[in-house]
């Protein structure tokens, strides 16, 4: 798996401080082979390395995580940016009923599906209905009509005897039906065959023009890989469809189908099965799957852990040092940073007590803002730094000039920057953080 193959080279990594270029090839060279061996499409692969391998050169040295831990997490996260981001919820449509429409190869679990979808939409709060448009096989209906028993859900059948053998014509008057009956939600099941061909996409294709569907769901068993991108894309040109829901994922660890159909025809997976069984389905996280093709999700685990404890160790250096009066400039932009990367800097000071004057202060304080206070910052010499006191008015002129903004711009940081200190320790001798602090003043 991915996770053996990146575990052994990235054991070289450890303890080196920098990623070098030589080690970014290497481990490249393992993902790429990984990936190859969950049979990942060829194109898919190259692309996905190429977008790593630039990420892990310009990445940043950070400071929270050893070299391995940082290829892991830029994998990580290009793996969760291909896999889609944020899941995707269905669309329903303004005026019901929502009519999904499921299409696929034959096996390939529609029917299976459609009770699964019944399912987890009447938990969702609808009245789901299903609908027998595979008039192909003999048995299609009554599969249907089974499942659609077993999830406690009507299922409109063609009537035998009435002459109705035309699934267009079913699909027509289903959404009468569901209409009539009050059903918000139509699942139509389509018939597939084994391999591509014209007439089964024409019959899809015209099923789709008779009912319109909100959402078209091509349906694609994990097992058979790369294959998943031929047949994706035979049936998004000759149907279109809005969204993809994987099969059979229980039969395949390694996940390589997925990354291969979202990343080719760029739609969204919604929903994953994994079992024959009705609730053996959920909405598709593109997260967990890819911790599932990476294979490290405890590793995982550890990076936000070690990233999120490394923030605190500095945010709690930071306040001591604010409290005792101690505070440097240096320190004043440390603050500013950690309290821009935590967000909203309004939410964060509403949650203290008593900061209501100190909140007014930094709610004017926005990005641009905290950009600029760091050109200036960053423009005194380290003894200006740590001792604002003898920034003078040469000086003031002097950190203007190469920061390039006005004398009134350094004095309005080096006042701010007082006022600050004054109210940290203000509050450090109120709420009693900052030991040995409290004198305020
Ligand atoms: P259809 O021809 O597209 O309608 O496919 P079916 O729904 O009839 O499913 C074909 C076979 O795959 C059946 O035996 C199902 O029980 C099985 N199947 C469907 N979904 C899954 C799944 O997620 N996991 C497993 N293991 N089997 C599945
Ligand atoms: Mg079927």
């Amino acid at each position: 798996t991915l996770s053996d193959r990146l575990t052994s080279v990235l054991q070289n990594l450890r303890g080196k401080g920098k990623l070098s270029d030589a080690d970014i090839d290497a481990t490249a060279r393992e993902i790429r082979i990984a990936l190859l061996e969950a049979d990942v499409a060829l194109p898919v692969v190259r692309e996905f390395i190429k977008h790593v391998k630039e990420r892990a050169k310009g990445a940043e040295v950070s400071e929270a995580l050893n070299p391995a831990q940082q290829v892991i997490k830029i994998v990580n996260e290009e793996l969760v940016g291909i896999l889609g981001g944020e899941t995707r919820r269905v669309n329903l449509a303004k005026n019901p009923p929502t009519v999904i429409m499921l299409a696929g190869l034959q096996g390939s679990g529609k029917t299976t599906l459609a009770g699964k979808l019944a399912t987890w939409l009447k938990q969702q709060g609808h009245a789901p209905m299903l609908v027998a448009c595979d008039l192909q096989r003999p048995n299609a209906v009554t599969q249907l009509q089974v499942v659609g028993e077993r999830a406690g859900v009507t299922t409109f059948a063609p009537q035998p005897g009435n002459g109705v053998g035309d699934p267009v014509d079913v699909a027509k008057r289903s959404i009468e039906e569901a209409r009539h009956a009050q059903h918000d939600v139509v699942v139509v099941d389509t018939a597939g065959r084994l391999g591509v061909d014209e007439e089964l996409m024409q019959q899809a294709a015209d099923i789709r023009d008779a009912v319109q569907p909100d959402e078209t769901l091509f349906v694609v068993d994990a097992m058979i890989g790369q294959d998943a991108v031929t047949t994706a894309e035979a049936f998004r040109d000759g149907v279109g469809f809005t969204g993809v829901v994987l099969t059979k994922l229980d039969g395949d660890a390694r996940g390589g189908a997925a990354l291969s159909v979202r990343q080719v025809t760029g739609e969204p997976i919604l929903f994953a099965s994994n079992g024959e069984k009705l609730e053996d389905f959920d909405v598709f996280h593109p997260d967990r799957m890819a911790s599932r093709i990476l294979g490290m999700g405890d590793m995982l685990t550890l990076i936000e852990q070690a990233e999120q404890a490394f923030d605190q160790e500095k945010a709690e250096q930071a306040a001591s040092k604010l409290g005792t009066g101690d505070m440097t400039l240096e320190d004043f932009l440390e603050q500013m940073q950690a309290v821009r990367k935590m967000g909203p800097i309004g939410n964060l000071l509403g949650m203290l007590p008593g900061a209501g004057q100190m909140k007014d202060q930094l709610s004017q304080v926005d990005d641009s803002q905290i950009d600029r206070l760091q050109a200036i910052i960053r423009g005194m010499t380290p003894a200006e730094r740590e001792n604002p006191k003898i920034i003078n008015a040469s000086r003031r002129q002097r950190i203007a000039n190469g920061s390039g903004v006005a004398v009134r711009e350094v004095n309005d940081l080096v006042n701010r920057f007082y006022e600050a200190r004054k109210m940290m320790q203000q509050m450090a001798g109120r709420f009693g953080f900052g030991g040995g602090g409290g004198s305020a003043t």
